[in-house]
């Protein structure tokens, strides 16, 4: 059989760190990046006689985006012990959900690259088994100490949810969009900075391979350990060309965990199903159930902000973007709204301005420029230092032709340091476009003057000649001569000398 007669099928448990300011079950700070071991109170380390109580902000979170993703929001759950050992685990158990979570039943949408090439985008729906509530763990450290192994607690307690999505996914490919797609949604609802680099979005890939047209599922194997959607990408590429190679051989695939190694770039087993663990799951009997009452549910719903997709639609239907430039602007909210602001300053500015036309200029500058001082100088949205105003009066200068393209983007240039207003850089730097005839026409009638044999040859049926007068006339002017006023000048002049 060959490789395409087979299908991947991959189902992935993604865990976000939650940006609460308090621990899930105590008060202790969960900010990241304090020295080791300074946010570690007796409930994150379990010190017996201690009682959590849970933080109403970690609920809210969640059920913030179980809305978003369309789940079924539980009127009731409880929170359970998931009993492990781990030298990270103080307690012994983590505090988890299991037979009730909070959220189930939901979807995310991905859209997926265009593979026929004719624009028309195909949206996969991606289904959510389930999203609930646990408690982070401490850190091992491996690598301070030659001779052992030091423990940070401050994670302990950190609350994360975990989102596990139906086994929908198809390919390394939709694996690494729906990765991006829960990046889009966490950070969009402010909940999770999504930074996988830095483990705040983590992702366990469990992957199978079955033949073509076959229903029931393959064993799968769980790949874990990989810090960025591009490993995400590659580990289950990697797992799914493994597997298929195994069959092939008339192989078995075993059911195991296997760790990532992104230098080698190869999956290698770190535990079997025969050391799987046994969690003995039990309500904990220190916490009350959740309980989510239909008002409390709706009050949540109504403060969601209008949602990624409506955003990107809304700005297509109401404002004439293409799809692409919609997409690109809706993929961070900070852009989305850095966009709105921008084009209502100028819309402001030019009340009677096409706001179509207004849209696209704005979204040109914000897709290109913008963003790529952006990425350039890994800053994000928020301390971008042109602010929208300022952005819109750039965009005015130039729809108004008062400054060529050039001198806008030199402008745009010396706005990331410069502070002041753009028409006042512009005239500091001699960039406004002339369009004052008095001034133009000396230089031109000078030009035309010295220029005898073009001229003659510009009568005798030469017209394009006349680029060459209006290079002329640039290049002698002190400033910035409106191009298209030189061309009518120089023409005007010229039928005079004709006539
Ligand atoms: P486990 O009991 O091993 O934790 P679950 O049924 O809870 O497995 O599923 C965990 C994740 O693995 C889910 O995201 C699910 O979609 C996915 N999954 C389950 N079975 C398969 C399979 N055969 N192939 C690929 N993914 C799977
Ligand atoms: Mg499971």
């Amino acid at each position: 059989m060959a490789y395409r007669d087979y299908e991947a099928v991959i189902g992935l448990e993604v865990h976000c760190q939650l940006l609460t300011e308090a621990k899930a079950f105590s008060p202790d700070s969960a900010a990241f990046g304090a020295a080791p071991n300074h946010h570690i109170d007796p409930i994150s380390l379990g010190h017996p006689g201690t009682l959590p109580v849970l933080n109403e902000q970690v609920v809210e979170y969640t059920i913030r985006i179980g809305l978003a993703t369309h789940c079924d929001i539980a009127a009731r759950s409880d929170l359970a012990r998931k009993h492990y050992f781990y030298p990270d685990l103080p307690k012994g158990y983590q505090i988890s959900q299991y037979e009730t979570p909070i959220c189930a039943d939901g979807y995310v949408e991905i859209v997926m690259d265009d593979a026929s090439g004719d624009g028309a985008p195909t949206i996969k729906r991606i289904g959510l088994t389930r999203i609930h509530i646990e408690e982070d763990a401490g850190k091992s450290v491996h690598d301070q100490d030659p001779t052992a192994t030091l423990l940070d607690f401050n994670r302990c307690g950190v609350p994360l949810i975990e989102i596990v999505s139906e086994p929908d996914l198809r390919s390394a490919r939709e694996a690494y969009l729906y990765m991006q797609k829960i990046r889009q949604i966490v950070r969009w609802l402010g909940i999770c900075d999504g930074n996988m680099e830095q483990g705040s979005l983590r992702c366990d890939a469990n992957v199978s391979v079955r033949k073509r047209g076959q229903t029931a599922l393959g064993t799968k194997a769980e790949v874990k350990n990989m810090n960025s959607f591009r490993n995400v990408e590659r580990a289950v590429q990697y797992e799914i060309d493994r597997q298929i190679a195994l069959v092939e051989r008339g192989e078995d695939v075993v059911q195991e965990t296997r760790l990532w190694d992104a230098d080698q770039g190869e999956t290698r087993p770190m535990r079997s199903k025969e050391e799987a663990h046994d969690y003995r799951y039990f309500p904990d009997p220190d916490l009350v159930p959740i309980v989510v009452t239909d008002e409390t549910r709706e009050a949540i719903r109504a403060t969601l902000p209008e949602l990624p997709e409506a955003r990107q639609e809304r700005f297509v239907d109401a404002l004439g973007l293409p799809p692409y430039d919609a997409g690109v602007l809706t993929e961070e909210r900070g852009i989305a709204d850095y966009f709105e602001h921008s084009l209502n300053a100028l819309h402001a500015k030019q009340p009677s301005g096409d706001l179509q036309t207004h849209a696209k200029a704005v979204s040109n500058f914000v897709m290109g420029d913008v963003r790529r001082v952006l990425n350039e100088q890994a800053l994000a949205i928020e301390t971008f230092p042109i602010d929208p105003e300022r952005l819109a009066g750039l965009i005015q200068l130039r729809l108004e032709d008062q400054i060529n393209s050039s001198a806008a983007q030199q402008i745009f240039d010396a706005m990331l340091t410069d502070e002041r207003a753009p028409n006042a850089i512009a005239e500091a730097e001699n960039l406004l476009q002339v369009s004052d005839t008095g001034a133009l026409l000396p230089v031109v009638a000078q030009v035309l003057a010295d220029s005898e044999k073009q001229v003659q040859m510009y009568l005798s049926g030469k017209e394009s000649i006349v680029g060459y007068f209006i290079g002329q006339v640039m290049r002698r002017f002190d400033g910035s001569p409106d191009p298209k006023l030189v061309r009518q000048l120089l023409q005007e002049e010229l039928e005079k000398l004709r006539a």
